[in-house]
């Protein structure tokens, strides 16, 4: 089975519209597909009725999803919110919130960087989000475009990255929160990615910890392609703390060869994944 249960588009910071997405993932031989748009589901708009379960488009069965941002302690995280409801009123309240936090976050984010001396970045990280919500990958580009910064990598490695002055991430929800949106909306809450926080082994212990108390049902155990030694330590986390699994290569856009459509490893045998519960 290849389930590919994270996957970005134009309807926040990918590349490809949702179908052109689809179309790939059917040539990559996925056959399960979650769209996951950070804090948006608006690219369910376009391709079909999915607000009550899944939809079935050609040979790929497709799971309505989204990508919530959350904070845990001081660590920015981010929550799959998998098999939701598209028309449930708590969790639509709750994406109208996030996105109210991210327009505000933009300010800062452009304050933060006006200091450093980067100009005009609010305006052209607006242009280039246009109707999607407004994200940190947003200024990288426009610092880029208006020749202030070399690549996108640096602007991350510098100032917009995890932990650097421009992470703008204290008015996000708490996971509680985000779960509780998600469980409402009959999904599962899965912890995205465990291993990008960088946290210490005991501090993604507590975090797992915290995110099945809090009523998260799963963590990411793959995430694009990784080194097979991690894939074996996560399906351990997760089966240690009585959680699910899921798998998702985070495709944001074609050319990069570690979050390619589909291109993602199997689940260890302990592993249940997410979606025997469907
Ligand atoms: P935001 O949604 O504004 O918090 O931005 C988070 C997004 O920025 C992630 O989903 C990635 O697409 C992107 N991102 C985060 N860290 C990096 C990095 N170091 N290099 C490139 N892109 C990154
Ligand atoms: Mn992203
Ligand atoms: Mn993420
Ligand atoms: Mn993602």
């Amino acid at each position: 089975m290849i389930a590919d249960l994270h996957t970005h588009t134009t309807a926040s910071d990918g590349e490809l519209q949702p179908e052109e997405l689809i179309e790939r993932a059917r040539e990559a031989g996925v056959e399960m597909l979650s769209i996951t748009d950070h804090d948006t589901m608006a690219a369910y708009a376009s391709i079909g009725d999915a607000a009550h379960g899944s939809i079935n488009y050609g040979s790929i069965k497709i799971i309505p999803g989204i990508e919530l941002s959350s904070i845990w302690r001081n660590t920015g995280i981010h929550i799959i919110g998998l098999n939701v409801a598209l028309d449930e009123p708590k969790l639509l309240a709750g994406i109208k919130a996030q996105q109210s936090v991210r327009q505000r976050r933009a300010k800062t984010i452009a304050e933060k960087l006006a200091k450093l001396g980067f100009d005009d970045t609010l305006a052209g990280a607006l242009r280039l989000a246009g109707d999607a919500p407004i994200g940190r990958p947003h200024f990288a580009r426009y610092l880029v475009e208006s020749g202030q910064i070399a690549n996108e990598k640096a602007a991350f490695k510098k100032h917009l990255g995890q932990g650097k002055s421009c992470d703008v991430r204290n008015e996000w929800p708490v996971p509680e929160t985000v779960i509780r949106w998600i469980t409402e909306a009959g999904g599962q809450a899965v912890l995205a990615h465990p291993a990008k926080y960088k946290l210490t082994n005991l501090k993604l212990e507590e975090l797992t910890t915290d995110f099945g108390s809090a009523g998260g049902h799963g963590i990411e155990v793959v995430c694009g392609q990784q080194d097979s030694r991690l894939t074996h330590r996560l399906g351990q986390l997760a089966a240690r703390h009585g959680l699910l699994a899921s798998s998702g290569s985070d495709f944001h856009r074609p050319g990069q060869p570690w979050a390619a459509i589909g291109r993602i490893a199997a689940l260890p045998d302990d592993c249940t994944p997410v979606w025997e519960r469907w």
